[in-house]
């Protein structure tokens, strides 16, 4: 397969007609969600969540943070005081809707 090829290939197998699935690890075998929220941890990862991973995610954070724990990323060794500093939350439009 030629470096075009493989191009060609990957675009034809990405699917735009639907939603990204949620990158949670929560969902063990069973079908991933569309994603509905991009998590942008201050540009150093980006997550796709469902709403229950994202509710998850930030709820677990902000118990750890009350508990007087620390939210340090694990990418930059950045300390953080909040959830929303750390990541920005943005939602994603459902598909479909604007083409
Ligand atoms: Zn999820
Ligand atoms: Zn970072």
């Amino acid at each position: 397969m030629s470096a075009l090829e493989s191009v060609e290939y990957l675009l034809a197998h990405l699917d735009f007609d639907h939603d990204p699935p949620c990158d949670g690890n929560h969902h063990g075998a069973q079908v991933r969600p569309a994603a509905r929220f991009r998590c942008d941890q201050h540009g150093c990862d980006v997550f796709l969540y469902c709403a229950s991973c994202e509710h998850r995610e930030r709820t677990q954070i902000e118990q750890t943070l009350a508990a007087g724990g620390t939210l340090t990323c694990i990418h930059c060794a950045q300390d953080f005081e909040s959830f929303t500093e750390c990541v920005q939350v943005a939602p994603i439009p459902p598909s479909g809707g604007a083409r």
